[in-house]
């Protein structure tokens, strides 16, 4: 089923550029889908509608069937620069989502426990960000999003700041978060190599202003285990 439906989107940024024209599509549970297409086309703008970060110029989104007007916590947003806190642990970045959210230290801890385990980082709890290499500051960032339960994850090419080795290892823990975690994963990218490796569909922006130009379901063994 689709846990995020857009209708009808458009926006339109100050008075003449249209970012997005009469966008509509369904995110399904469990997925992994990949906005694609070159710079400018909107992926970003669509990104951020979704997330409830920035508003339409008219159309809606629905989670679960239901509009919403602005973030919420099935949503998930991983921001690119990751937005860690320099001052705190690993542990307490990846649990801050649920301290803000005023759960208690007990549970907040084991949660992020749970997904800095989950992400690779089991024995970095107490590191602070600057003692990481940048893809591991990445999986602090997911984990902080794990932590809070959101069912979307909503990642800004989330490949682009680390090196191809890292890469490939972070991909393969976004497939299987997706099948053990049944998280739906909505990622911008511009690679369509790596759109082709991860998607279980890739939907294609056309050139600005950004429209569904296609829909792909790429249908690769990956061998991941
Ligand atoms: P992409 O992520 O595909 O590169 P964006 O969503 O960032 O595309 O941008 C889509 C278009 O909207 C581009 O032409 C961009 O310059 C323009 N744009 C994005 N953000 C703003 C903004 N805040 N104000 C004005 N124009 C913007
Ligand atoms: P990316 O390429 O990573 O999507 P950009 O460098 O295009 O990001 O944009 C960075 C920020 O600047 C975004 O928040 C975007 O909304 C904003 N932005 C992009 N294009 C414009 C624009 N033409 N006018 C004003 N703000 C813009």
């Amino acid at each position: 089923d689709a846990v995020i439906t857009v209708r009808g989107l458009h926006k339109v940024y100050g008075n003449s550029t249209v970012a997005l024209d009469n966008i509509d599509l369904s995110f399904m549970r469990g997925h992994l889908t990949s906005l694609l297409g070159p710079s400018g086309c909107g992926k970003t703008t669509l990104l951020k509608i979704i997330a409830g970060l920035l508003k339409p110029t008219s159309g809606e989104v629905l989670v679960n069937g239901k509009p919403v007007r602005g973030p919420g916590p099935e949503r998930a947003f991983v921001f690119q620069d990751f937005a860690l806190m320099p001052w705190a642990t690993v542990l307490r970045n990846a649990a801050f989502g649920l301290e803000v959210r005023g759960a208690p230290k007990a549970e907040r801890e084991d949660r992020a426990r749970h997904y800095i385990n989950e992400v690779g980082l089991a024995g970095f709890e107490d590191k602070y960000p600057h003692e990481l290499s940048g893809g591991m500051r990445q999986r602090v960032g997911l984990a902080r999003a794990l932590a809070v339960d959101a069912d979307v994850l909503l990642m800004d090419e989330p490949f682009s700041a680390v090196d191809e080795q890292t890469r490939r290892k972070f991909q393969e823990d976004l497939i299987r978060l997706r099948e053990v975690e049944n998280k739906t994963f909505i990622l911008v990218t511009h690679s369509i190599e790596e759109a082709v490796y991860l998607s279980d569909r890739i939907v294609l922006l056309s050139p600005r202003p950004g429209r569904v130009a296609d829909i792909m379901e790429p249908d690769i063994d990956r061998n991941v285990d």
